[in-house]
């Protein structure tokens, strides 16, 4: 049914702050009472694909920092990490709450210690207000699990999978080394053996074969699973990342601006709207890494051209859902 058949209005929800999708810094204000930021650091170096473990490869978009925000101080100490990055966001969002997001690479494929001592020392720092873990949905253990249970029972607790597409051809394409049943199973087993865990994942629009109606059935799908939250990229090429061979070799071109924006409209249409949503479009994090499209370039640009879209049709998340 449609927004229009079904008399629901288009205008943005007030509890969303006047943006047409549920923002994510509403639910930690909510939940914290205050403006709260994430704050990335790593204590990863590697993750299965870059070791090439069971014939795996480097994901085709994944630049050699993993995807973390700040390379040049990876080789800090944790606690060194957070006081740099926390300030730096801190003075840009003007916050004073913040979560300790372990960003780079895979998180969980490092020694479950390291990641124990990690939590320990986030959740040490007294405006931490919790930790979040970034990681692939296919290294998950017992002990691992029981790790992010116990932490979820005296802090904020929160894991973001990496699952970038429900299509199995989609995700060889990119070389991730999982299935979208794969995705799903770590998803349903993290919501019942660690029930108090947060769980978000990460989609990435702008495959080569992607459709209209597979966004459609992505949203779809989301709507079923356990998350409260989701992170949406568009693709984009990076230097020395396989995709840059590629793009080079005329074999890809990203999506345009339009289409990308086309796409976020389809797939928050129909996104349940108590699902948060983290961003609209992928950054690179560091300029001078971005090879295409250029449009990704220019953050505030590229947001608002999307928010136009979403206004002149009257989008806003959840209307095809309710
Ligand atoms: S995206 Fe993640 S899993 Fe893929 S190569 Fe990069 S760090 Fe490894």
């Amino acid at each position: 049914m449609s927004s229009e058949s079904s008399g629901f209005p288009r205008s943005p929800r007030p509890e969303w702050g006047g943006k047409p999708y549920h923002p994510i810094s509403r639910v930690y204000r909510e939940r914290f009472g205050a403006k709260v930021i994430k704050v990335p650091v790593s204590i990863a170096d590697t993750c299965p694909n870059r070791m090439g473990l069971k014939g795996m490869k480097t994901c085709i978009f994944c630049d050699e920092w993993g995807s973390f925000a700040y390379p040049e101080s990876r080789e800090d100490d944790l606690r060194e990490q957070i006081r740099k990055h926390r300030s730096k966001v801190a003075a840009r969002f003007n916050a004073g709450k913040f979560l300790v997001y372990f960003q780079a690479y895979t998180t969980t494929f490092t020694a479950l210690g390291k990641l124990r001592d990690g939590i320990e020392t986030a959740l040490s720092f007294d405006d931490v207000v919790g930790v979040v873990v970034g990681t692939r949905p296919d290294c998950l253990s017992p002990a691992l699990l029981e790790l992010w249970r116990s932490t979820s029972e005296r802090a904020f607790m929160a894991v973001e999978f990496g699952v970038q597409s429900f299509d199995d051809g989609q995700l060889e394409w990119m070389r991730r080394g999982h299935t979208a049943g794969q995705s799903i199973k770590a998803l349903e087993r993290v919501a019942k053996e660690a029930p108090g865990v947060d769980l978000g994942i990460h989609l990435i629009f702008g495959w080569p074969t992607e459709t209209d109606k597979q966004v459609v059935e992505t949203a779809k799908l989301c709507n079923t699973l356990p998350i409260t939250n989701v992170k949406l990229h568009n693709l984009h090429v990076l230097v020395k990342t396989p995709l840059e061979e590629l793009h080079a070799r005329g074999e890809f071109e990203p999506i345009s601006l339009e289409l990308y924006a086309h796409r976020v409209g389809l797939f928050l249409s129909h996104l349940r709207p108590a699902i948060a949503v983290h961003r609209l479009a992928a950054l690179s994090s560091r300029w001078d890494e971005l090879v295409a499209p250029q449009w990704t370039r220019h953050k505030m640009k590229s947001h608002q051209a999307i928010l136009d879209h979403l206004a002149a049709r009257g989008i806003r998340q959840g209307i095809e859902f309710e």
